[in-house]
């Protein structure tokens, strides 16, 4: 099921489309045919019409090769469908190994796609390769800011090269890369003059991380993957960088999508959550609605263990009650719900995983049994 984020705002489509190569990743040859491939790059190259999905994803399966098995595969994200417009922003939420930086990847085609489709501004991305990938990122339209600014960022480079560089990449002279790199610096709060002669070393984790983000517009991109962006600040600094996304999706109508491991970081920035479980989309919806009254058991437990959300501790995520007993052997078992050696409520319909469902409120979720009311009675064993 795929859920539209509503309300979009309109992206400035009018800005020239330049910019730089990701940098993390090989290129991972995708699954689809060359020929299409070729078709879809040369017939589909206008920006999606006002209010349309900058993002969608449909169906998406990535795997990567198991080692010393030929043949091998390892699922890490499975079915994933979700869709972002211009001026909006998704928080993904899950633990470790989720498959969150998985699928960001996979939109940025560092990532291997084994099943469904991804899109952006309605030209489809996955199955990109060669001439065609490079010739996506170097347009600059999808950008991703990286969880850690000092080893992502080139050392020897000083800030106005490292800002300018996908600007570089994509043959932009070097006159309009300063001025552009200025401009960039100058929207995340920092002044040229004073820090572009400076490497990275040479300034602090705010000032980098606003750093990494200047270099993530300066090609004015479409859509924004900033991979836990505030994770490594203090909190005056996480506020300030979590302002400044705001203002870019509001100011310049960009499409955000915030990875996050921090549901407290996501509240107050995002307009709608998407949580991962074990490469699975477990639910999605409005940022207030997931967080108070969460359809997922996985979900109320997240909602359960973060203190701003709830500051009794009593939230519906945190009416309870302890599992009688350990998880039913078939929980462990290919094939059932991701969740179900967790989950209180499973039972044997919970030996099959379940698909995505709508509700009511835009809402959707992958649970047999999703919490129904704030009086459902289950606790938070972990
Ligand atoms: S499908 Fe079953 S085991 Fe999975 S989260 Fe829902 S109730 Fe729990």
């Amino acid at each position: 099921m795929t859920v539209s984020a509503a309300g979009a705002r309109t992206p400035d489509r009018t800005a020239p489309a330049a910019a730089s190569a990701p940098r993390a990743g090989a290129d991972q040859p995708g699954h689809a045919d060359p020929a299409e491939v070729a078709a879809t790059v040369a017939a589909d190259t206008a920006p999606a019409p006002d209010g349309a999905a900058v993002l969608r994803v449909e169906g998406l399966g990535v795997s990567y090769p198991r080692r010393g098995v030929r043949g091998g595969e390892v699922p890490v994200l499975a079915g994933a469908d979700l869709e972002l417009a211009g001026g909006r922003i998704l928080g993904l939420i899950g633990e470790t190994g989720s498959g969150k930086t998985t699928l960001a990847r996979a939109v940025v085609g560092t990532a291997p796609v084994t099943a469904g489709r991804i899109t952006v501004e309605g030209v489809r991305v996955s199955g990109l390769r060669g001439r065609a990938l490079r010739e996506h990122r170097r347009s600059g339209r999808v950008q991703y800011m990286f969880q850690d600014p000092l080893r992502s960022l080139d050392p020897d480079l000083t800030v106005t090269e490292l800002v300018g560089e996908p600007l570089a990449v994509a043959g932009v002279d070097k006159r309009e890369r300063r001025a552009r790199s200025a401009e960039a610096l100058h929207r995340v709060g920092l002044d040229a003059d004073a820090l572009g002669d400076r490497i990275a070393a040479q300034l602090s984790g705010g000032q980098r991380q606003r750093v990494s983000l200047a270099r993530a517009i300066v090609t004015r991109p479409a859509l924004l993957l900033a991979d836990e962006p505030v994770s490594a600040l203090d909190a005056s600094n996480r506020n300030h960088v979590l302002r400044l996304l705001d203002e870019l999706r509001r100011d310049l109508g960009v499409a955000i999508v915030v990875i996050s491991h921090d549901l407290g970081s996501l509240a107050g920035v995002a307009d709608r959550i998407a949580v991962l479980y074990r490469g699975r989309l477990v639910e999605q919806g409005p940022t207030a609605e997931v967080l108070t009254r969460p359809l997922h058991p996985y979900t109320a437990l997240l909602t359960a263990s973060a203190p701003r959300i709830d500051r009794t501790g009593r939230g519906p995520g945190a009416r309870t009650r302890p599992a009688a007993a350990g998880p039913p052997a078939w929980a462990v078992a290919p094939g059932a719900c991701v969740f179900a050696h967790r989950c209180p409520f499973a039972d044997a319909d919970c030996r099959t995983q379940p698909g995505s469902s709508s509700h009511t409120g835009q809402r959707s979720a992958a649970c047999h049994h999703p919490i129904r009311t704030p009086s459902d009675d289950w606790e938070a064993t972990s």
